[in-house]
């Protein structure tokens, strides 16, 4: 994150304050807690850019925590590729670590620790178990208007609450028959705050301790533990969880009331959450189970198929990290939720590639164009690498009397301002010389199978030796050593703005069917040696990224009417 004032956000000032008034006992310490069930997607690169960033701007460490407390869906395969994601955003994660990595926290190696703080709790009164069934317990509850009524358990002795605290670990009841609850105020107004649910039997086998455990700590108990625990200072998350802040609170209290809180340089290091909007893109759904949906149902290709807003998806369509954190920036950090365009990050994209990508020149649509003057053997044409980035270098392309141009490229009866190829139209083919069109062959049923035309032998290197003005300018692919390459033309998604506006059972139906193109066309002989996540620019198409050797997707068009407003 630079020194621009737009990062100067609310987070920002609140850590500011924080050191000054020397609450961090020298350090700031972040975490981003993913749950390992599903790659990270850009809200959560969102919240990455946070969370890291934060801790970068004031010299500190950021965590990363695998928020494993919640046994099904979780897997090694997504821990993994959330570590590899975060990387590859340019992030790294530092600290102490709970194992042999440094600064890498699994919350479920906690999970002794956890379960000894409910004890704790039960025996000072603090912690009840309790049996209402899932309704009874909503009845009880009740509404934030109106107080709610104690569960009959409330006042059970903490030597009976232990018993059957143990029993609950023990595996003597079945899911949901008991719970724990902490006992704080039925009459809140806040109905996070009515003694609500700390853990709860799960008859299931945890990905990393199996069948340890058959009772689970909920989000809202684990989490301030965990964050408390490690010596985090500033915890961040997004809005839905500002109400459950001052369970939160409740929880480091209870925790510094054990003498748990860690203490840095002789300061007691007191865990805070704040919370900042959400990232939302227009005309895409980002909550992982409907993500997972897509890929198990078939409707793409994987959790990194192009078109998904994974991290994974975005670096197989070519965005690059630099992009994707400038835009991330651009979003900013709110209080208030809203919607990006998703054009807004891949102008970002575009602003990025085209001060890097090296340009080749490719046709998608191939037409063949036979020069019926061209003599002697392939002339050798050279063209700049890139021609923002003198340093880029240049590369020679062969050029002989056979070319193929993009269909788009030709019209028999041209309109008016159509300055490219046509019947007696002169055109640039770009570096080599000036064409003019002479006609044009048609196969049985009237498409153009075969231009025509002859090359202007005085204008090698693409310019009239008289000086006059050629209008237009085309790319081309040589016929003898272009090589054929499949290019995938990607598209939104969904047609929709918001996929979802009909709710998630049927999002499905905004599908986007035109959103995968596939296309065979040509491309230039050095492309034949690209390798896997190199990116270019095909001149006048547009950006595009090396998927497999001749195998090229396109990541973004070369323009948009998008601007970004600031
Ligand atoms: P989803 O609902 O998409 O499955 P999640 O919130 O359950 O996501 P977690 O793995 O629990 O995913 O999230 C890890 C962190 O990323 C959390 O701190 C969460 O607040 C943050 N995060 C998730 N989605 C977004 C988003 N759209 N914008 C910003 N931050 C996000
Ligand atoms: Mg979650």
């Amino acid at each position: 994150m630079n020194e621009s004032d737009t990062s100067r956000h609310f987070l920002r000032q609140w850590i500011e304050k924080d050191v000054a008034d020397g609450k961090t006992g020298g350090k700031v310490v972040t975490r981003f807690p993913p749950e390992p069930n599903g790659y990270i997607h850009i809200g959560h690169a969102k919240a990455v850019c946070v969370d890291f960033g934060m801790a970068e701007l004031f010299g500190g460490e950021c965590h990363l925590r695998l928020d494993d407390t919640n046994p099904t869906k979780e897997s090694d395969e997504y821990a993994a590729n959330i570590k590899k994601d975060i990387n590859w955003l340019g992030f790294k994660w530092s600290g102490e670590g709970d194992g042999k990595e440094p600064g890498f926290y699994n919350a479920s190696n906690m999970f002794d620790k956890m379960y000894e703080i409910a004890e704790e709790l039960i025996r000072r009164g603090q912690a009840y178990c309790c049996n209402l069934t899932q309704d009874e317990w909503k009845e009880y509850r009740g509404v934030p208007e109106k107080p709610g009524r104690p569960s009959p358990s409330r006042e059970t002795d903490p030597e009976r609450n232990m018993r059957i605290f143990h029993e609950m670990r023990d595996g003597k009841y079945a899911d949901g028959e008991w719970c724990l609850r902490a006992k704080i105020d039925m009459a809140s107004p806040n109905i996070h705050f009515r003694d609500p649910v700390l853990y709860r039997i799960r008859h299931v086998s945890h990905y990393h301790l199996g069948d340890k455990w058959c009772v689970y700590p909920m989000y809202d108990f684990a989490h301030p533990i965990e964050d408390a625990l490690e010596g985090v200072t500033h915890s961040m998350c997004t809005l839905e969880f500002e109400v459950h802040r001052p369970l939160y609170d409740w929880v480091v209290d209870r925790l510094d009331e054990m003498g748990l809180l860690p203490v840095r340089n002789g300061v007691k290091i007191r865990t805070q959450q704040r919370e900042f909007a959400r990232l939302n893109i227009t005309y895409t759904v980002m909550s992982k189970r409907l993500l997972l949906q897509l890929v198990t149902e078939g409707h793409v290709d994987g959790w990194d198929d192009p078109r998904m807003p994974t991290v994974c998806g975005m670096r197989r369509r070519g965005y690059t990290p630099g992009a994707i954190r400038e835009f991330c920036e651009r979003v900013g950090v709110s209080k208030v939720e809203s919607e990006s365009d998703p054009a807004l990050l891949e102008w970002c994209v575009r602003e990025e590639l085209n001060k890097t990508a090296l340009r080749r020149m490719a046709v998608l649509d191939p037409v063949k164009v036979v020069i019926d003057n061209w003599q002697g053997g392939p002339r050798d044409v050279e063209l700049p690498n890139n021609p923002l980035d003198e340093s880029a270098g240049v590369r020679r392309i062969p050029f002989g009397g056979e070319i193929w141009i993009d269909r788009a490229d030709f019209m028999e009866t041209p309109e008016k301002k159509f300055f490219r190829m046509a019947p007696g139209q002169e055109v640039r083919l770009r570096g080599a010389c000036i064409f003019k069109c002479t006609g044009c062959v048609k196969d049985e049923s009237g498409n153009v199978a075969e231009i025509h035309g002859v090359w202007d032998v005085g204008s090698w290197g693409g310019n009239a030796a008289d000086g006059r003005k050629i209008k237009g300018t085309i790319h081309w692919v040589d016929c003898a050593s272009g090589v054929a390459a499949e290019v995938r033309l990607y598209d939104r998604l969904f047609t929709e703005k918001d996929p979802l506006k009909d709710g998630p059972s049927e999002f499905l139906k905004y599908l986007n069917g035109d959103s995968l193109k596939v296309v065979r066309g040509y491309v230039e002989p050095s492309l034949a040696s690209a390798a896997p996540g190199e990116r270019f620019q095909f001149e006048r198409t547009g950006y595009f990224v090396c998927d497999r050797p001749l195998v090229f997707n396109r990541t973004v068009t070369l323009k948009d009417s998008y601007k970004p407003t600031a």
